[in-house]
């Protein structure tokens, strides 16, 4: 029997990785886990955590403002960039460390190195130039931000550096559409910075519900984000003062200070060696699984962002443990990508679970629509114009709650329970049946009674 250095050989120790290698050795499997960058991955270390971190700071802006109308005078607020970055590092360091104690104290091996594939069963440690061995590989590499290749594409920024910025800067231009980009927009709008925001399509965060992107789009834009759809950047120009100018698609041309793009993230597969071992790839550069997580070469298994199935923490963590307890517990689990409640931490923010009413359409035909919009109690002494927005899509005839899509504070906690309800198959009978909690906004939820009609049918 040919003998391996390792039974399992992580590539990546974020989300999946971590979850992945853990429950393998509890298992007893002998494992090691390779990371590049730091422990904890993309989530802990410059994504999910650092980013909420920075929106409950630029919340309070807002928050002071309100105060006035429930009787509270606030003194003159003023912001410390640095304070907020030497604070997140601090959390985010104190997170690194009790991941890295996490691995130890589960028997896994830490090897800080890239890592890259020799072939189905060898893998090639760059940091220490030497190759080690294993009977599986585990694949939690994650994804990158993209970023077009344009004039001047250098003087732009992503996430990552987002994180890091030596000033706030006076005026900011974020480019993208999708969560991360209504994210950003919203936490540097809070902190007082400029922000316009550009995406080439119609309506950006494509794939949400359509009454939940005009209601964003709306709300961004009463708060002061210059949002503006239909465009692009065709080339960036750093003047000697530093400034950037940028020429856009539509023949405007901005000036600004700093340029954050957010327009996707790429699997992280290039120079990974997976052509040496044999593993396909689909278009995007995603590795190709099948619903254990296994690529086309035995040996070889991927989780997370890097399989391109749905980029969130939960899900790649999901991955790893279903991989882990199917290989190493003898226990075939799967992941249920269908209904997937989730939060876009956008100002307002949104909660979104099971199909938008354009999917529930092409799948069901006619649906039942109910929706609602309104200003929540708070806005009544606050002055805040914000409105709060809900929407159930429910089967005609089995009633069963296909979706639901909240635009307004709290809609990421609410969401949460609401997918248990929506996973669950509930029926919109059974959310009219359950006593509502008084005063809350969430009451709207179960106290809908009456049909969305379109206009048009409306004045008939
Ligand atoms: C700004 C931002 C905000 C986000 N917010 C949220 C959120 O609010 N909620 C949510 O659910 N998700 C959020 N995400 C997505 C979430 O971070 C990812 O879905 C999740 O981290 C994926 O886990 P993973 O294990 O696939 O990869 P990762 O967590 O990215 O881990 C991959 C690890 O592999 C390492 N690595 C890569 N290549 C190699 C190599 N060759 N050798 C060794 N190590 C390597 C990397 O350094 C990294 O540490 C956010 C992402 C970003 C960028």
């Amino acid at each position: 029997m040919t003998q391996y250095d390792y039974d399992l050989f992580v590539i990546g120790a974020g989300s999946g990785g971590v979850r992945a290698s853990r429950v393998a050795s509890s298992h007893g499997a002998k494992v090691a886990v390779a990371e590049e960058y730091r422990v904890g991955g993309t989530c802990v270390i410059r994504g999910c955590v650092p980013k909420k971190l920075f929106v409950y700071a630029s919340h309070f802006a807002e928050e002071f403002e309100e105060a006035a109308g429930f009787g509270w005078q606030v003194g003159e607020a003023r912001f410390d960039w640095k304070t907020l970055l030497a604070n997140k590092d601090r959390e985010i360091d104190r997170l690194n460390g009790i991941y890295i104690r996490n691995l130890n104290n589960s028997g896994v091996e830490i090897i800080e190195s890239r890592a890259v594939l020799k072939d189905a069963h060898t893998v090639y440690l760059a940091g220490e130039d030497r190759d080690v061995t294993a009977e599986r590989i585990l694949i939690a590499v994650g994804a990158t931000p993209y970023l077009p290749d344009i004039p001047g594409i250098e003087y732009a920024i992503s996430s990552n550096e987002a994180f890091h910025l030596e000033e706030l800067p006076k005026r900011i231009v974020v480019a993208g559409g999708g969560y991360i980009a209504v994210e950003f927009a919203g936490i540097f709008n809070g902190l007082g910075v400029e922000v316009t925001q550009l995406y080439r399509g119609p309506l950006f965060m494509r794939g949400f519900d359509d009454d939940l992107r005009d209601t964003l789009a709306e709300e961004m834009r009463k708060k002061g984000v210059d949002l503006r759809m239909d465009c692009d950047i065709t080339a960036i120009e750093k003047q000697d003062n530093g400034e950037l100018h940028l020429k856009l698609s539509n023949g405007d041309t901005i000036h600004t200070d700093a340029v954050m793009y957010a327009t996707g993230r790429v699997p992280k597969t290039d120079g990974l060696g997976l052509d040496r071992a044999g593993v396909q790839l689909g278009d995007n550069g995603e590795i190709l699984v099948d619903e254990y997580s296994q690529t086309n070469v035995d040996s070889i298994y991927a989780v997370g962002d890097v399989t391109d199935r749905a980029a969130l923490t939960p899900v790649a963590i999901r991955e790893g443990q279903a991989f882990a307890e199917t290989v190493y517990a003898d226990k075939p689990l799967t992941v249920d990508h269908s209904i997937i409640p989730t939060a876009v931490f956008s100002q307002p923010e949104l909660g979104t679970v099971g199909l938008t009413e354009t999917e529930a359409r092409k799948a069901h035909g006619e649906v039942d629509i109910y929706k609602t919009s309104f200003r929540p109690m708070k806005g009544t002494l606050s002055g805040s114009e914000e409105k709060t927005f809900m929407k159930l899509i429910v089967h005609p005839e089995t009633d069963k709650v296909l979706g639901v899509h909240i635009v307004g504070p709290a809609s990421g906690e609410m969401i949460q329970a609401l997918g248990i309800a929506v996973s669950m198959g509930a029926t919109k009978a059974q959310f009219d049946a359950t006593i509502a909690v008084h005063p809350t906004a969430a009451e709207e939820l179960v106290t809908m009674k009456q049909k969305w009609v379109p206009p048009a049918q409306a004045a008939e």
